[in-house]
């Protein structure tokens, strides 16, 4: 019997996850600059938590959620994205009592039962911040700004910003009627989905996956926001364009649910088909709420890894330099091989990124591994010059050999920084 990896997932495999390593590289040192602390919650939550922190009418919730009775009798669920876990810690554990805004990050897996294809898979991962406890607009304009940041440290070109805001609560209810107003019409002409969301949560009609370009000429929300809301947006807007950051409005770019509010954002990126979200976020100041915290708002965004790295690979962004081992030591003799045992553990120990052989196998062949391995140097140690306390380097590149004391060899290899 053989085994296969679950459809929708994937092995990250030496060669392929160093580029995974450098993502995250990025996005903790620009988490770092930008004061936002690492949070790490549960793969998985109360099933109950996603329906009221992501909604029933969502897809995600209504279709492709991975949910499973416990043990316990306890309806489970995979995490199908990050905020809700997120802001369920947030009220567990009582952040909301620091005084200063609380800017929290993840990076991990999420689960949805989504049709796998390129870019889209059933394990994925994202990289996501939060900022919890401000409702200002400047606060939106730099999480806009640090994701836009984020795509340049990694290389990418032509990420674009779109941008909507979709209002306060009485904003939405004004846009709700005027857009019913207009699908009632088409109504009985809509795919089943759309049908359903006409009353439930008709704004999730703009972005159906089949009729979406049948939308052109909806009215758009922007008209429907109030004083207060236009000022939120206008605001946000200014803060963009005095740090640089080039975006688009996309009125149609809406979030149904209640607890949405003003800013809504994405990243594109052309490269994999028809899919070119990579990114999305917003303010969502009804979210605490919801699940059961004080009223405290709240934005953030989410980066998916899989499309940013398959972007990366289109654009041809150099792949990180691997780095060379400092030294392969090479033993001759069943003393000096015994010998090799606590002088690797001692090289690691003083920072040097050793190896030595483990297979029993001949100098030449152990010579042969130190080129695979791409070493700095080799160093020979016989039996002979064990006694006298000395071991050979050569410098594999420019092939000078020098012969040195055993204790001075960790100095001798170390990278000069
Ligand atoms: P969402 O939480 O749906 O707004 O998704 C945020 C980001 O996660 C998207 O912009 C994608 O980059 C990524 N993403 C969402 N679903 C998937 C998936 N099934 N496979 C890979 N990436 C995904």
């Amino acid at each position: 019997m053989s085994f296969q990896k679950p459809k929708g997932t994937q092995d990250l495999l030496p060669g392929v996850v160093e580029k995974w390593q450098r993502f995250e590289a990025t996005a903790r040192g620009l988490c770092d600059r930008y004061g936002y602390k690492e949070i790490r919650t549960p793969l998985f939550e109360q099933t109950e938590l996603f329906q009221r922190g992501v909604g029933e009418t969502t897809d995600v919730v209504s279709k492709e959620m991975y949910t499973f009775e416990d043990k316990g009798k306890r309806s489970m669920t995979l995490r199908p994205e990050g905020t809700a876990g997120v802001v369920r810690a947030y009220v567990e554990n009582k952040l909301y009592g620091d005084p200063d805004v609380t800017k929290l990050y993840y990076i991990g897996p999420m689960f949805r039962y989504e049709q796998p294809q390129a870019g889209r898979y059933r394990q994925f991962h994202q990289f996501g911040i939060e900022a919890l406890g401000s409702a200002e607009p400047s606060i939106d304009a730099e999480v806009i700004a640090f994701g836009y940041r984020f795509y340049r440290e990694l290389g990418l070109q032509g990420v674009r910003v779109e941008l909507n805001s979709v209002g306060n609560p009485d904003s939405r209810v004004a846009y709700r009627g005027s857009l019913q107003n207009y699908l009632r019409p088409m109504l009985d002409t809509l795919c089943k989905d759309c049908q359903s969301r006409f009353e439930k949560n008709p704004m999730r009609i703009l972005d159906c996956k089949t009729d979406a370009h049948r939308f052109d000429d909806a009215p758009s929300i922007l008209d429907s926001l109030d004083e207060e809301s236009a000022a939120h947006f206008a605001e946000v807007k200014q803060h963009l364009e005095a740090m640089g950051i080039p975006y688009s409005i996309n009125s149609k770019l809406v979030r149904g649910l209640d607890y949405y509010t003003h800013t809504a954002f994405e990243f594109k990126a052309d490269g994999i088909g028809a899919i070119d979200t990579i990114g999305g976020g917003g303010r969502f100041n009804g979210l605490v709420g919801q699940i059961g915290g004080p009223d405290q708002p709240g934005i953030g965004f989410a980066i998916g890894m899989e499309r940013v790295l398959l972007i990366m690979e289109q654009q041809g962004v150099a792949d990180p330099a691997a780095l060379p081992l400092d030294v392969y030591v090479v033993a001759m003799g069943e003393q000096a091989a015994k010998y090799a045992v606590p002088l690797l553990y001692k090289l690691r120990e003083q920072g040097v990124r050793a190896e030595k052989d483990y297979l029993s196998r001949k100098m030449k062949a152990q010579l042969k591994s130190a080129d695979r391995l791409k070493a700095r140097y080799a160093a020979i140690l016989g039996d002979d010059e064990l006694n006298r306390g000395e071991i050979t380097v050569k410098h594999l590149e420019n092939g000078e050999q020098a012969s040195i004391p055993i204790d001075q060899l960790g100095d001798y290899v170390k990278p000069q920084s």
